[in-house]
């Protein structure tokens, strides 16, 4: 055990490589499960080493509190839908979150045991006392408030992601002065804080970060939640460093870093693939408009479009050469996935090319239909990234939508008046053939009409995503019938 105390700084140098291996590994589905496996050795290393650097520690209480979380966190792993992850991360960062809290509050308290016991008490115990430094102080302030923030909006946006009645969307003109007050409030109880080291407004500072966290993120949009849980998922980090360096633990510095960073670049390119800011979306709804736009009304024209029915578009796609699927929303939302795999290898097996179309956006959360995709063991050489198949669509005979509708709307490159003008898309409307299937013509998560419906080249399908598909199948094996 001395051999850890003494070689502490080298362990966690390894774990923090580790965690870098394991962020790279993760920027990839191939690279995934060998980037899993080095954060879990990292984590086992940083656990490990932290167990005997600590002073005094009450073991028996480390061991209980481990001993819950696994129980909680294997349960939790083992029952969780992949239709349920957004919800899930959100939790967890709601605990980054209070951890930090909890932390900021055990130093200030122990600090002030400490100076209650007085020097002299302390010394002839043979234990030495520093003044807390303002540097110190600072560090309290950030990492507590931060992490308050983090917790009640992640337990807010826990909420509104899996529909609880408590987590009510709130508007009005008075949701934006309120923030402001209770914003500037926590600032200036946390700097009375740094400054004279007061209890009572380390309390209120506390109690006005959870309250703002609430109201801040209330006024969200529910569709606009994954840009909140990424960004709160870098918050997470940022108070997790913070309480790094009131721990002097170097590894919860570096971990809550690349947390904290890689959540911030998450953020931003997520806020770049919806061509929104993320002022926008943090504050598009306190700002009195709606957070994503919609339609004016009486907008609405009647248009015609084309329909058709599964068999139809089942016979069409077992006898063209290429195929890519794009899906959506839709296809997460009808749990299709495994229908939709078996659509795939059955024109595979048909001499049919068939590949997939993924939009960063597509879904609700980053990665929505790679996870559900690789759930169903679709084969990663079959899914592309927009970039890489955009340049193919023109010589595809086939394009088959599965609930997507923003993420293929032309109307964001062709129409500069359209609130998504500039939003990057798959550009389906340049296949040959385009089928799309969803339930009605209703628009998706952007509230727009979409112009790829109303093409010449297009046959709506409409119904639920699994059904249609099932029948697609049914029809091509010739058991529709
Ligand atoms: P959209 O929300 O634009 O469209 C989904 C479509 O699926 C709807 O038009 C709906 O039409 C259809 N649909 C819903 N349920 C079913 C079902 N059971 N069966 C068949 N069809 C169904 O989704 P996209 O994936 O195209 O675009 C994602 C949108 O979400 C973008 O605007 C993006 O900016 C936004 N977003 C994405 C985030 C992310 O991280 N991925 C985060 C936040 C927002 P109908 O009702 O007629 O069936």
């Amino acid at each position: 055990m001395e051999f850890i105390r003494e070689y502490a700084d080298w362990f966690y140098l390894i774990g923090a490589v580790l965690f870098i291996l394991t962020l790279r590994g993760l920027s990839g589905p191939k690279t995934a499960i060998a980037g899993n496996r080095y954060g879990m050795i990292a984590m086992a290393i940083a656990v490990v080493t932290t167990f005997f650097v600590a002073e005094n520690p009450v073991v028996w209480m480390i061991l209980a509190a481990m001993a819950a979380g696994a129980v909680v966190g294997i349960a939790r792993a083992r029952t969780v839908p992949m239709t349920q992850m957004p919800e899930t991360v959100a939790l967890m960062h709601s605990l980054v979150g209070l951890a930090a809290v909890l932390i900021a509050v055990a130093a200030i308290i122990h600090n002030n045991k400490l100076v209650e016991l007085g020097p002299d008490l302390l010394a002839a115990n043979g234990v030495t006392f520093h003044e807390m430094s303002k540097v110190h102080l600072f560090e309290l302030f950030v990492g507590c408030f931060v992490g308050a923030i983090t917790f009640t909006a992640s337990v807010f946006a826990y909420g509104k992601l899996a529909a609880k009645k408590w987590a009510k969307t709130i508007s009005g003109g008075w949701v934006k002065p309120v923030q402001a007050l209770i914003f500037i409030a926590m600032l200036a109880a946390g700097i009375h804080f740094f400054l004279t080291g007061s209890m009572t407004s380390f309390w209120a500072m506390t109690g006005l970060a959870l309250a703002f966290g609430w109201v801040w993120i209330a006024p969200v949009g529910g569709g606009d939640m994954p840009v909140v849980v990424s960004l709160l998922n870098s918050f997470s980090g940022w108070a997790a460093a913070g309480i790094g360096f009131t721990l002097e633990n170097n590894m919860l510095i570096v971990a809550g870093s690349l947390v904290g960073s890689s959540g911030a670049i998450l953020s931003y390119i997520m806020c770049k693939a919806m061509n929104r800011s993320i002022i926008n979306v943090l504050f598009g709804g306190a700002m009195g408009g709606a957070a994503a736009p919609t339609v004016a009304a009486g907008a609405q024209v009647q248009r015609n479009y084309r329909s058709g029915s599964a068999d139809d578009a089942g016979f069409l796609m077992s006898n063209a050469d290429s195929v890519v699927i794009v899906p959506g929303y839709g296809m997460a939302q009808g749990r299709a996935q495994n229908a939709v795999k078996e659509l795939a290898n059955l024109l595979k097996e048909q001499g049919v090319t068939v590949r997939f179309a993924i939009h960063p956006v597509a879904g609700r959360m980053p990665g929505h239909m790679n996870v559900l995709l690789a759930e169903a063991d679709v084969p990663y050489e079959d899914i592309l990234e927009m970039d890489e198949i955009n340049s193919d669509f023109p010589a595809t005979d086939v394009v088959l939508v599965i609930g997507a509708n923003d993420v293929v709307n032309p109307a964001a490159k062709d129409d500069p008046n359209s609130p998504i003008y500039g939003m990057p898309i798959l550009e389906a409307h340049k296949a040959r053939t385009i089928m799309v299937i969803k339930r009605s013509m209703a628009t998706g998560y952007a509230g727009l009409d979409n112009d790829l419906f109303y093409n010449d080249k297009t046959m709506m399908i409409f119904g639920d995503a699994k059904k249609v598909v099932e029948d697609m199948t049914k029809a091509i094996n010739g058991t529709g019938h």
